[in-house]
């Protein structure tokens, strides 16, 4: 698309990142097929053409309207129309600079923004986000159904092996993920010990960042990457191979801290090599995957969801599939797989009725083939789906450290 920057974007990098990838749009509309967005509501503006058509007038000096901010909410930056698009349009990159732009310029209500608020507040707090699911344990019983539904039960980590080999991973632990689901880091831990890999479990560091800067917060961002980078260097400098992050939509935002620390003299080279050690699991297992002797599992059925920010964000498409299958365990047919499952990091808070609706289309695929096990990538997919079933919804690493035993 033709675009010519507003003179208050011309000189920024930002803007001309946005107008390097507007330009890159032929306006075919090949993305509006896999966008979940566009399917449920069956506007324009809600499909990734129509968004980017938004985000240009923006860039051209429109005064964004909230409507502009509406259909950009919408959008669950699931990048399923990066994949699709066969033009190479970074649709992920814009919509973080096209919603910040719009956040800037365009009020949100009171309540809109204390929820915003709250939402940081409390994932990004790991005593205060710990003391709420303690407390939501507790009361869980008189809890109406569907609040009940989100408090995952407590589960017992096992044991996490001594450091012992030579080759050395830092397991990034994550916001919310060692209060919801400690077995996967522990279950991670133990499967890269068999691989003669020592996993290095660093404290200090917390959220990955991708909460603040997916909600336009992106100062914010830049303070939770840098005490991230912080409390990573000294393994960093002691020759750790990578930086194992368990969390899908975590390693996402990883691959991000280039761009995050563009121009910021002090962690710009760290953001660098960040972005060069981050590493999923899938890729780690497989690559160890030589070195491990998983006994057959018999067979048991298991439904994969492929979570949209390792298919599409990280491109990892395939390896967890194949893995399960090597350990026996039988994979059951998952329709319209490449679609998201309302989870989104905040979206499922933000926008709870597309996000309900997604979830409900996302199980009835997933429960089609009569799985006894659910698995997926990332722990928001993971606790979204919980939610919804009583079948378990599990981390795949759990299953292959499960065939390991
Ligand atoms: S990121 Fe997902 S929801 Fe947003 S426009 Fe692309 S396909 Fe649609
Ligand atoms: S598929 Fe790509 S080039 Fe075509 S309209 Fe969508 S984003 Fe633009």
């Amino acid at each position: 698309m033709e675009t010519r920057l507003a003179p208050q974007y011309a000189g920024t990098p930002e803007g001309q990142e946005a107008e390097t990838i507007v330009r890159t749009c032929v306006h075919c509309g090949f993305c509006l097929a896999t966008c979940p967005t566009y399917l449920l509501l069956g506007g324009e503006l809600d499909s990734p053409r129509g968004r980017i058509y938004l985000m240009k007038q923006v860039l051209e000096g429109a005064a964004p309207t909230a409507k502009t901010q509406l259909h950009l909410d919408r959008c669950l930056t699931c990048r399923n129309c990066e994949t699709t698009c066969p033009s190479g349009v970074r649709y992920g990159r814009l919509v973080d600079i096209g919603r910040r732009i719009v956040d800037e310029r365009v009020a949100r209500s009171p309540l809109a923004d204390a929820k915003r608020a709250a939402l940081r507040r409390g994932l990004l707090s790991k005593p205060l986000f710990g003391a709420a699911l303690s407390l939501g344990r507790h009361l869980k019983a008189w809890l109406p159904a569907s609040l009940a539904a989100s408090v995952p039960d407590a589960r017992p980590a096992g044991p996490w092996p001594a450091p012992r080999h030579a080759r050395r991973m830092l397991i990034m632990k994550g916001c919310v993920q060692p209060a919801l689901a400690p077995d996967t880091d522990a279950a991670t831990a133990r499967v890269l010990d068999r691989a003669g890999i020592s996993a290095i479990g660093v404290d200090g560091g917390g959220c990955c960042g991708a909460v603040s800067y997916h909600l336009s917060a992106h100062d914010e961002a830049r303070a939770i990457a840098r005490r991230n980078v912080d409390a990573w260097w000294p393994e960093i400098e002691r020759g750790v191979e990578a930086i194992v992050v368990t969390a899908s939509g975590c390693g996402v935002m990883l691959h991000e801290y280039g761009h995050l620390f563009a121009g910021d003299s002090a962690y710009a080279e760290k953001g660098r090599r960040i972005v060069e050690l981050a590493r999923d699991p899938a890729e780690v297992v497989r690559d160890a995957w030589s070195s491990l002797h998983p006994r057959r599992v018999d067979r048991l059925p298991v439904a994969f969801h492929s979570p949209c920010t390792l298919q599409h964000g990280l491109q990892i498409r395939g390896v967890v599939e194949q893995l399960l299958g090597d350990c026996g365990y039988r994979l059951t047919p998952v329709a319209d797989a490449h679609l998201c499952c309302g989870s989104a990091g905040t979206y499922s808070l933000l926008q709870p009725v597309l996000a309900r609706t997604l979830k409900e289309n996302k199980l009835r695929a997933l429960e089609a083939g009569q799985p006894q096990v659910i698995a997926t990538a990332n722990i928001g997919c993971l606790s979204h789906l919980q939610s919804g079933t009583p079948l378990p919804v599990r981390h795949w690493i759990e299953l292959v450290d499960q065939a390991l035993g």
